[in-house]
């Protein structure tokens, strides 16, 4: 039997429903507005459409939302001075780096300059201490999204077996982090696969996953001989495969859908699936960094 669909869409647009009841009640009580900066260096087209598509987010959510466009060759001195200035405005809650920056410019020593309790991408040290010690405000957005879709759709993922394929610091890793903590929507058996594993016992481990999130960047690798009947499977992957009659690109995630749905109980479309929750998620991050901020809540 075909699998259900898990429709991110569907799941995003519920959580900003959340969001807005959230932040409405944030500015009735305690006079508080959810703030995000989004800094934007140069004109990658790429990018230009993702801070577009968060910071019109950000509006329809009611926060105090600024886009910072600087041009291409600013100075990383100027950068991090501006990252500083957003640092200290009490204004603002959220800092977003829009990436990839211009090769003049170290990724690293910006992505740490921003203020953790603003880091609302979670990719600073410091947050990524406090996510695998499980004493956290937020979580990076990728990975928190798969952790609301499995949760939403298909129950508590506790005492299942969790397999990860791919170990990149923004999905693979972090995935691993969120789901063996001991906490509710987590409390799993996670199994980590990646190039360093035979791939033989790739597929043994796969075939032993209740829940299988794949993060590989490899298209259609996933195979349905993979999959144990049943299991619920996350497919993270975004991967160009050709262009569509009418000039689109054609996109493949990193499972053979066609086949994997008939394995499947719950599966993850791509486009569809994962890629609209990573915008709501960010959106998530600073509501509560800005309630981390007044301190409503604690890490
Ligand atoms: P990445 O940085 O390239 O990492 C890929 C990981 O998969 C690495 O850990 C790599 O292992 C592992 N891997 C590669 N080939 C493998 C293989 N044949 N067998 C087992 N493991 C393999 O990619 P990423 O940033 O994690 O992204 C993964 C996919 O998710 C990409 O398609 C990306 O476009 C997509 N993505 C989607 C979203 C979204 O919002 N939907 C967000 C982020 C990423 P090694 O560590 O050994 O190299």
């Amino acid at each position: 039997m075909a699998a259900t669909l898990i429709k991110g869409a569907e799941v995003a647009a519920q959580i900003r429903e959340e969001l807005k009841k959230e932040v409405d009640e944030l500015k009735a009580k305690h006079n508080i507005t959810p703030g995000l900066v989004t800094i934007l260096v140069g004109e990658d087209p790429g990018s230009v459409s993702y801070v577009t598509a968060k910071q019109k987010t950000a509006h329809e959510l009611g926060f105090h939302s600024i886009q910072d466009n600087q041009d291409a060759s600013i100075s990383e001195e100027t950068l991090l001075s501006l990252l500083d200035k957003y640092n200290k405005d009490p204004q603002i809650h959220g800092i977003l780096v829009q990436l990839p920056l211009p090769k003049h410019i170290d990724t690293n020593k910006v992505l740490y300059a921003i203020n953790p309790n603003k880091d609302v991408d979670a990719f600073h040290p410091v947050n990524v201490g406090r996510i695998l010690i499980g004493q956290y405000a937020f979580l990076p957005c990728t990975p928190a999204g798969c952790q609301e879709l499995i949760v939403r759709a298909t129950g508590d993922p506790k005492g299942k077996e969790v397999v990860v394929v791919g170990r990149s610091n923004i999905v693979g890793k972090p995935m691993v982090a969120i789901m063996i903590q001991k906490l509710p929507g987590a409390n799993a058996t996670v199994t980590c696969v990646h190039t360093g594993t035979p791939k033989d016992k790739i597929i043994e481990h796969c075939k032993r996953a209740d829940i299988l999130i794949v993060a590989a960047g490899v298209p259609k690798y996933v195979q349905a001989d993979w999959v144990k009947e049943g299991a619920v499977v996350i497919d993270v992957g975004v991967n160009r495969i050709g262009m569509t009659e009418s000039g689109k690109a054609k996109l493949a995630g990193d499972v053979d859908f066609d086949t994997v749905k008939e394995k499947a109980s719950f599966i993850t479309p791509v486009p569809g699936g994962v890629g609209p929750m990573t915008i709501t998620m960010l959106m998530k991050n600073t509501v509560m960094a800005a309630k981390l901020s007044a301190g409503l809540i604690q890490i």
